[in-house]
């Protein structure tokens, strides 16, 4: 049995090259992080080998004794770090992923063609909330259920529940979805609340971008309001790549949510578990119940709220004006850009981040704290950061002017060739 160098030095070197390319960049994106060593290691093991299809104590598979114990484990410390032992809530862990671990929610409480309401997504919901464009349903989510999205009052760049809340009257949703993917404020879940218990509706939270920053209480806690929380486990939270699904252990409009999310994740869309997934998630969840994971989240919310300010001093104007948690929406319409021109530039000099997720206007970049956050950047460096990006929107005015064409390729084609005069600036 030979170790990955000698056995496949292809997929070695690709591994290397791609972990030089993660250590030179400044990681800016704001559903990325760094995960320790030890949650990799318990992701590269032997629990890779086991099939353990069901629940502990309930399997379908002999040779489960330790894969239950671990599978207990990581229950006790997921209800642990989210503040919930001795409440009436419980948690499967089981998800393979963020977008899985919606669709088993949906799977559990609704039947095929029921309504549910989430954030739009070029409002900064995620895709796995119902997205669709009007020609077209783009989501699963979307194609299975009846979606009515909400969306942002432009003005302010804020959940606009006004709209939510008679739009939610008139289209009697069975689900409302709190959570996105590129929203820097706090939701207002007792207002979500009152307006899901007004129609009748579960109320459903997914917090997979802000995950950790519950676990350290530094923003609003979702499981005071909330029947049901999804999550991934691999950005805020810093853990393997990976998703959970809290769930209230009363019955909520006579479901009884406990079988009935067991049940959607197994048989419902899954097989067995990804065990080294769940010994890796364990070992995130110890560490998301410490003193120093708060200390850790504090300070990625406190770089945040520095870099928002220096970008406010560079003359942007960060969407609803700056941010309550870990990322910042930048929009660069004003300056006559566009995100997907800055990312390409930014790419060149080694900063990562993405043009906002609006799939219809990418009007914007957005950045997160998290990621640097783990490698030591405070304020200071966030600061810099800051001025670096700005150099480089100043870079991509200048390439956008001097590009012939309005195409991205034109102007990919452009900064790549040696016509470009900055070339070197950017890529030292
Ligand atoms: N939910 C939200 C709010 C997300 O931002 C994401 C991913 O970015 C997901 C779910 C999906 O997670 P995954 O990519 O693990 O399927």
């Amino acid at each position: 049995d030979h170790g990955l160098a000698e056995a496949d030095p292809d997929v070695r070197a690709i591994i290397d090259k791609e972990k030089q390319r993660q250590f030179r960049s400044l990681e800016l994106i704001a559903s990325e992080n760094f995960t320790s060593r030890a949650v990799m290691e318990a992701v590269g093991s032997c629990l890779t080998n086991k099939y353990s299809e069901g629940l502990p104590g309930k399997r379908y598979y002999g040779g489960n004794e330790y894969i239950d114990e671990l599978e207990i484990l990581c229950q006790e410390r997921a209800l642990a770090a989210f503040h919930l032992d001795g409440k009436n809530w419980g948690v499967n862990v089981q998800p393979l992923s963020g977008s899985p671990a919606n669709f088993e929610v949906y799977t559990a409480l609704l039947n095929p063609h029921d309504r549910i309401m989430g954030l739009d997504l070029p409002h900064g919901g995620h895709l796995s909330h119902g997205f669709m464009t009007p020609k077209r349903r783009v989501s699963g989510t979307s194609i299975y259920f009846e979606s009515m999205p909400y969306r942002l009052d432009e003005s302010t760049g804020l959940v606009d529940y006004d709209m939510l809340e008679k739009t939610a009257l008139l289209f009697r949703p069975k689900l409302i979805i709190a959570g996105a993917s590129a929203y820097p404020r706090d939701f207002d879940y007792p207002r979500m609340r009152k307006i899901a218990d007004a129609v009748g509706a579960f109320l459903m939270m997914d917090m997979a971008h802000i995950s950790g920053l519950v676990a350290a209480n530094v923003v609003a806690d979702p499981f005071d309001y909330c029947d049901i929380v999804t999550t991934t486990t691999h950005k805020s939270l810093r853990g393997p790549r990976g998703g959970m699904i809290f769930f209230k252990k009363d019955r909520v409009l006579g479901v009884d949510l406990e079988s009935a999310i067991n049940n959607a994740v197994f048989p419902g869309l899954q097989g067995g578990p990804h065990n080294h997934t769940i010994g890796g998630l364990a070992v995130c969840l110890k560490y998301a119940h410490s003193p120093e994971f708060d200390a850790y989240q504090r300070q990625v919310v406190s770089n945040c709220r520095a870099f928002a300010s220096r970008l406010i001093e560079l003359g942007y104007k960060p969407v609803s004006g700056g941010s309550d948690n870990h990322l910042v929406l930048v929009d660069l319409r004003p300056l006559g850009l566009d995100g997907a021109r800055v990312e390409k530039i930014l790419d060149m000099a080694s900063i990562t981040l993405n043009k906002n997720s609006s799939a219809l206007v990418p009007g914007g970049i957005r950045i997160g704290t998290p990621a640097m956050t783990t490698r030591g950047f405070a304020e200071k460096e966030f600061i810099a950061t800051a001025d670096l990006i700005h150099e480089g929107v100043q870079i991509s005015l200048e390439a956008k002017q001097a590009v012939s064409g309005t195409k991205l390729q034109d102007f990919m084609k452009f900064i790549k060739s040696p016509e470009f005069p900055l070339l070197d600036q950017v890529s030292h």
